[in-house]
């Protein structure tokens, strides 16, 4: 992988949709890789209570590792629970264990509970380019720290029959978070996953997404791979697991839009700006 131009500032973006099984942790961790592999510093926060991202990053996550979950409820440093990815240079986790399958009930009754991934993010002093944030299959409190602690929502979409079902309840959340929590909070980037070019479903379903979201689909999809599936099993993202397979090559290419998709963004903001 070659190197890539580094954004400006960490753009923080918060991996959501409330569909399960989707392609959010596989996405979150592989894009991820392939942004250290271009030579960024990235960070993943796992924020999901099973841990997947965490497994995935070959991260030990078992109950008594220090956590997001400390982080989210005991105010712990982030400093204190990351750690770094041992075969990807420049990329780090912030690890979920169990525990943080109760934060969503501890955090109803904590100051400030929506904002409490935010304070963290803002208070973390080592350099990082991205911070991608892994979330649960649900809209809760979680989520809702992930959606005021980003800037930019990255939705992957699988492409089947009912994928754009549940969508608008997401579109809607961004919404409020924007509206109430978080001005600058944006849909940034759609990515299809898990595309079979074969059935004739999935095409008519990417071509349903790529026209209702014209200017957030990546050019890029991700096919159905079987090394992407395994990769986890050892404890690898398909980057390192089989770095020339189709899935590892669409992951790296992804990565290269997404980067130099946030170059031109700045370059327009910077222009409205003056
Ligand atoms: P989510 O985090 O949205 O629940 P996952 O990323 O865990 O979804 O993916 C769900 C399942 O699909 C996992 O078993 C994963 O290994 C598999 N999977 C994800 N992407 C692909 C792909 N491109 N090809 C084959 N299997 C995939
Ligand atoms: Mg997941």
């Amino acid at each position: 992988a070659e190197g890539l131009p580094r954004p400006a500032a960490t753009r923080v973006m918060v991996v959501a949709n409330q569909k399960g099984g989707v392609g959010k942790t596989t996405s979150t961790v592989n894009l991820a890789a392939a942004l250290a592999l271009h030579g960024a510093r990235v960070l993943v926060v796992d924020l999901d209570p099973q841990g997947n991202a965490s497994t995935a990053l070959g991260i030990d996550h078992h109950a008594s590792v220090p956590s997001i979950y400390d982080v989210l409820v005991e105010g712990k440093d982030l400093a204190e629970v990351v750690q770094p990815v041992v075969d990807v240079e420049g990329l780090f986790c912030a690890p979920a264990t169990i525990d943080l399958a109760g934060a969503e009930i501890e955090l109803v009754s904590l100051v400030a509970r929506e904002s409490r991934l935010q304070r963290a993010i803002d208070g973390y002093e080592q350099p990082l380019d991205y911070i991608l944030i892994d979330c649960p299959p649900s809209l809760g409190l979680l989520t809702v720290n992930a959606l005021v602690a980003g800037r930019e929502v990255v939705i992957p979409i699988q492409c089947e029959y009912y994928a754009l079902e549940g969508l608008g309840q997401l579109l809607r959340n961004v919404e409020l978070v924007r509206g109430h929590l978080n001005p600058q909070l944006h849909v940034s980037t759609i990515l299809l996953t898990m595309y079979d070019a074969r059935t004739r479903l999935a095409s008519q379903v990417a071509q349903e997404v790529r026209d209702h979201f014209a200017a957030e689909v990546l050019n890029t999809s991700i096919p159905r791979s079987v090394r992407i599936s395994e990769a986890p099993s050892y404890g690898q993202t398909v980057m390192t697991y089989d770095p020339g397979s189709s899935g590892a090559l669409s992951y790296l290419e992804a990565a290269r839009e997404i980067a130099l998709r946030g170059i031109a963004a700045e370059t327009a903001e910077a222009k409205g700006a003056q």
